[in-house]
């Protein structure tokens, strides 16, 4: 089994007075509190070296939510995956469908950002998901299948890249799809990374995000072939996070 990975995406959220949640979610990580789970923490941009500097040396990461796909350059507002390195993270979170939606993002740039990620030494987390209508078309697999093939560069190494299927209806809302219809998802992602990337599809953590709390994580732990959670309001105190990462 994958060494479960619970990552925290703390969206547009979070001053400096935020930072003591980062610290005590260190310790209680330290202390055993996570289990086997890996823990990270995606805070906003200004926070990513002051949550470093408190995570050097505990068992907590930090990550970006986005990141440009070149090193440098003239790109006003734009962070790059080198600066998300160079300020302490070592994970990204990209593709998120508020990105994808919010900001037009689509496949091929999410593929260019991946591979900025991994140039940098940056592990990816990929998001993919459908739309409510999409799943009531019957159009779930296909449009998840077709955001992998298009999102995820050929010369994806498994250590560098993590998958987080969460549909987009389920996001905020709390709503979950059944555990029949995620280990669907989850076997059929699966099944794609290792069409896509022969021989990896086992060695690539595929997290669940969408609505994760800490009354459901205990059930959506257990579904088949989820490697752990992307979660969004229930990260954003120490409590929760580590209500739902204490389920490992
Ligand atoms: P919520 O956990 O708030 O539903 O958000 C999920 C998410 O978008 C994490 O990236």
């Amino acid at each position: 089994r994958l060494r479960p990975l619970v990552a925290g995406n703390w969206k547009m959220h979070g001053l400096r007075e935020a930072l003591p949640e980062i610290a005590k979610t260190c310790a209680a990580a330290a202390g055993g509190g996570a289990g086997e789970a890996e823990l990270v923490i995606c805070p906003p941009a200004t926070l990513i070296m002051a949550a470093a500097a408190i995570c050097e040396g505990s068992p907590v990461a930090i990550g970006g939510q986005d990141c440009h796909s070149a090193p440098s350059g003239p790109f006003t507002g734009d962070i790059s995956a080198e600066m998300l390195k160079d300020a302490g993270a070592s994970y990204v979170i990209l593709g998120h469908s508020e990105r994808r939606s919010g900001h037009n993002e689509g496949d091929e740039s999410v593929r260019e950002k991946a591979c900025a990620a991994f140039r940098a030494g940056l592990t990816a987390i990929v998001c993919v998901g459908e739309t409510k209508a999409e799943r009531e078309a019957g159009e779930a697999l296909p449009t998840v299948g077709a955001q992998l093939t298009g999102s995820i560069p050929n010369s994806s190494a498994s250590e560098g890249l993590v998958i987080a299927y969460e549909p987009v209806w389920a996001i905020g809302t709390g709503l979950t799809p059944t555990p029949h219809d995620i280990a669907e998802m989850h076997r059929f992602i699966r099944a794609r990374i290792n069409d896509h990337l022969p021989g990896q599809g086992d060695k690539i953590r595929i997290l669940y995000g969408g609505s994760v709390k800490p009354d459901n994580a205990a059930e959506l732990m257990a579904v088949d072939d989820v490697d752990g959670f992307l979660v969004g309001g229930g990260s954003l105190t120490f409590k929760d996070f580590m209500a739902i990462a204490g389920v490992y």
